[in-house]
């Protein structure tokens, strides 16, 4: 009998999980493995406020993918996915045509505009290395030029960010470290600078716990970030944002930095590949297959599942993702075999939301954290998905080893 094609899309936590478990349990001989991803390394994305902020090297939140793959098992193919043709099983990429047995769809999010004017052209998003990089080398420009101008222009150490979620939150909490460094760099006043969250719902990380909210916001605002809550971002133009203050009151904030942070939705080559979807995000079967898909699996960003507890969709997160592309390994292998799937529930450690370098907040195994050890608590996890994906090795080579 031919043995099966696996081709699995995406080397982000879900894609790369899925690969590193399946090359532990499968032969050569019982499967082909493809994995197709648009460039040749993995990227943290749990740590790209890091790199956006400039706290941390993009080089250090990325890894070459041929270090983690077992080349003798797994074909790797750098190309960039531009359909999938789920009725003559391929994909289609902008190098060639790839044919599929069964497909893993593990291609991430894209920012959540929610059809807002202006977003798409005048704000960042924390997207990927390159996003990443420009937002830094964007913040770096506007205070160079402030140092250089005659006439100062408050607009440029002006930086807004839409949205007070955990990846808000987060990039606070390195501008909180950064602006100082920045500061110092180009002989700036700290008190010209202004950083300002603007967040929709009536609360800052809405839904978390309002202690470890309340811890948050009181060490953010001691380093001076200011917070505009219960005030939606209604439209971004080439001089700022504008944002709802009541029924009928708007202000205008003038900021050459907007970033964008109110939200993901899948990747939209699940919209144009023609699937059932919400948001690009596919409602998938208990055993993470796309609705009437029977060789088609869907983990991380682009899979949307119910957690039957509350009703309400689990929040997208590495830590599902990767436990999705694990589960996945297995139950392709079972597949193949003939035998039964077996169904998928989270086991949901925690959450430990950072505020810089040294500070954080988190909720793990149902006890509350913060300061110290909760930042303590952050890298281990961060170390965690380096051991999972890569050993002791890429840990050493990659890992937050400064924990204390
Ligand atoms: P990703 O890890 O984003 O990977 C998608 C991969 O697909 C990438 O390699 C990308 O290059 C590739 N790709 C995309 N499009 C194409 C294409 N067309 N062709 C080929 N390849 C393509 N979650 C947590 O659990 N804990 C955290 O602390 C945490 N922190 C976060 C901090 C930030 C700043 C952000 C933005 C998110 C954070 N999250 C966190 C959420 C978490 O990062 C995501 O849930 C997770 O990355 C989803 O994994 P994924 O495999 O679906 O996608
Ligand atoms: P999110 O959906 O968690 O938060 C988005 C925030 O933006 C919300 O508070 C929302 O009210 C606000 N918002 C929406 N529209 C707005 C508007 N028009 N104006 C102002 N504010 C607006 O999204 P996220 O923070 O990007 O996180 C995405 C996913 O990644 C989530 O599942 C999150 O749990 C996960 N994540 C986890 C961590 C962590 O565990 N440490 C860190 C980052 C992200």
């Amino acid at each position: 009998m031919k043995r099966p094609t696996v081709v699995v899309l995406g080397a982000g936590y879900g894609g790369l999980s899925v690969v590193t478990k399946l090359q532990k349990l499968v032969n050569p001989d019982d499967m082909d493995i493809i994995l197709v991803n648009k460039n040749d390394y993995h990227y943290e994305t749990t740590w790209l406020h890091e790199a956006s902020a400039g706290t941390m090297h993009h080089d250090k939140v990325r890894y070459d993918i041929d270090g983690v793959i077992n080349k003798g098992k797994v074909n790797f193919v750098k190309a960039t996915v531009e359909n999938i043709d789920t009725k003559a099983q391929k994909v289609i990429t902008d190098r060639s045509e790839i044919a599929y047995d069964y497909l893993v769809v593990g291609l991430g999010f894209e920012g959540e505009t929610f059809g807002i004017p202006g977003l798409k052209e005048h704000a960042f998003s924390i997207a990927n290395i390159k996003a990443a990089r420009q937002i830094r080398d964007h913040i770096e420009y506007q205070f160079s030029t402030y140092s250089l101008e005659e006439t100062k222009d408050p607009s440029r150490l002006t930086i807004v960010v839409g949205g007070a979620g955990f990846t808000g939150i987060e990039f606070l909490g390195e501008l909180a470290d950064r602006v100082p460094e920045l500061c110092e760099e180009y002989d700036i006043d700290p008190k010209a600078v202004r950083v300002l969250c603007v967040e929709a719902a009536p609360m800052v990380l809405p839904g978390f716990d309002k202690e470890l909210v309340d811890y948050a916001v009181s060490y953010l605002e001691s380093k001076g970030i200011e917070f505009s809550i219960g005030t939606p971002v209604v439209e971004a133009t080439p001089e700022g944002v504008k944002i709802k203050k009541g029924e009928d009151t708007f202000e205008e904030i003038k900021a050459q930095t907007v970033v964008w942070a109110a939200g993901v939705r899948g990747n939209p080559i699940i919209e144009k590949a023609g699937f059932e979807n919400m948001r690009a995000r596919i409602k998938v079967d208990a055993d993470l297959r796309a609705p009437g898909h029977n060789n088609v699996f869907i983990v991380g960003d682009c899979a949307l599942m119910i957690n039957p507890e509350n009703d309400r969709p689990y929040p997208p997160t590495a830590q599902i993702a990767m436990q999705q592309g694990a589960h996945t390994a297995h139950n392709l292998v079972a597949l193949a075999k003939g035998d039964e799937l077996e169904p998928f529930s989270p086991d949901l450690k925690g959450t430990v939301c950072s505020l810089g370098e040294k500070e954080a907040i988190g909720e793990v195994f149902g006890r509350k954290i913060t300061g110290k050890q909760a930042a303590f608590m952050k890298k281990v996890i961060d170390n965690r998905a380096l051991y999972i994906i890569g050993g002791p090795g890429l840990v050493f080579k990659k890992g937050k080893l400064n924990v204390l």
